[in-house]
C-alpha cells in the first residue's frame, strides 16, 4: 500500500499531466499522504484524487497540490509563505520542504489539532499553525511573498492582498459554482497587481468565521 513502487507510479503519473519541477516533485515523492488519511482511507493514498477527511472537508488531489507548488515557485525560491485552509496538513508537509516558512490557518479547530499532530510527526519545524479565518490573514507574520489558497473565495480577500510583498505571488481558486486556478503577482516596483487565469478548478469554498 506504501510501497515505493506505488509512490513512484503516482509521480510518473504527476509528470505525465505536465508537473516538471524537479523540487515539487521530490517534495511530493518524500511525503508519506497515507499518514493524513483515516485508516480506512489510507489504501487510497497513492491514487491521484481528492479524498474525504471529515467536516466535508478534502484532502487535496496530488496534481492540485503539486500544481499550486509550483505556481508558487514560478517567480524563484519563497521565504515566507502563508498557507489557508491546512485540512489534513498534507498540502503544508509538501510546503515545508519547498519554501523557508509555512504559516498555515484552518477554521475547523479538530481538523488542525489533527494535521499538527501529523506534521509533529514529520518533524516539520519550519512550519507554524493558527485556528482562525484565514480570509484575515496573518499580519504579525507577514508580509508574504505567496500566499496560497485551498478552499476558494468569490472575491480575494483585500487582507491577503494587503498582506503580499511586492514581488510575491498569490495562488487560489476563484468563483463560486464555476471556479478558476488564479495567480496574482505583485509588481516589485509598483506594488500594483497582476492577475492570470491558470485552469478551471473545483475546491471547496472559503467561508468565514471558524469552528470550535
Ligand atoms: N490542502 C488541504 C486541503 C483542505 S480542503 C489538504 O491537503 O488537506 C480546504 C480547507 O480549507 C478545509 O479544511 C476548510 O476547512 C478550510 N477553510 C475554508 N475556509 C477557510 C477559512 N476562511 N479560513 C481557514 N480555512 C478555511
Amino acid at each position: 500500500m506504501t510501497s515505493r513502487r506505488t509512490r513512484e507510479r503516482l509521480i510518473e503519473r504527476l509528470m505525465d499531466q505536465g508537473i516538471c519541477n524537479f523540487q515539487v516533485v521530490s517534495a511530493i515523492r518524500e511525503t508519506p499522504r497515507h499518514i493524513f488519511l483515516d485508516e480506512a482511507l489510507a489504501h487510497r493514498a497513492y491514487e491521484d484524487d481528492a479524498l474525504p477527511i471529515g467536516f466535508n472537508q478534502t484532502l487535496s488531489q496530488p496534481y492540485t497540490v503539486a500544481r499550486m507548488s509550483e505556481l508558487l515557485l514560478s517567480y524563484g525560491p519563497r521565504r515566507r509563505v502563508l498557507e489557508i485552509g491546512t485540512g489534513s496538513g498534507y498540502q503544508t508537509a509538501v510546503l515545508a520542504q519547498l519554501v523557508e516558512r509555512v504559516y498555515s490557518m484552518e477554521r475547523i479547530e479538530p481538523l488542525l489539532d489533527k494535521a499538527r499532530q501529523r506534521l509533529r510527526l514529520l518533524k516539520h519545524e519550519n512550519v507554524f499553525l493558527r485556528h482562525a479565518d484565514g480570509a484575515i490573514g496573518w499580519e504579525e507574520a507577514g508580509p508574504f511573498d505567496g500566499i496560497l489558497s485551498a478552499a476558494a473565495p468569490e472575491q480575494i480577500p483585500p487582507r491577503l492582498l494587503e498582506q503580499l510583498a511586492p514581488g510575491g505571488v498569490l495562488i487560489t481558486p476563484l468563483g463560486g459554482d464555476e471556479q478558476h486556478l488564479v495567480m496574482v503577482y505583485r509588481d516589485p516596483e509598483t506594488g500594483e497587481y497582476d492577475m492570470q487565469e491558470i485552469e478551471p478548478a473545483r475546491f471547496v469554498p472559503l467561508v468565514r468565521g471558524v469552528l470550535r
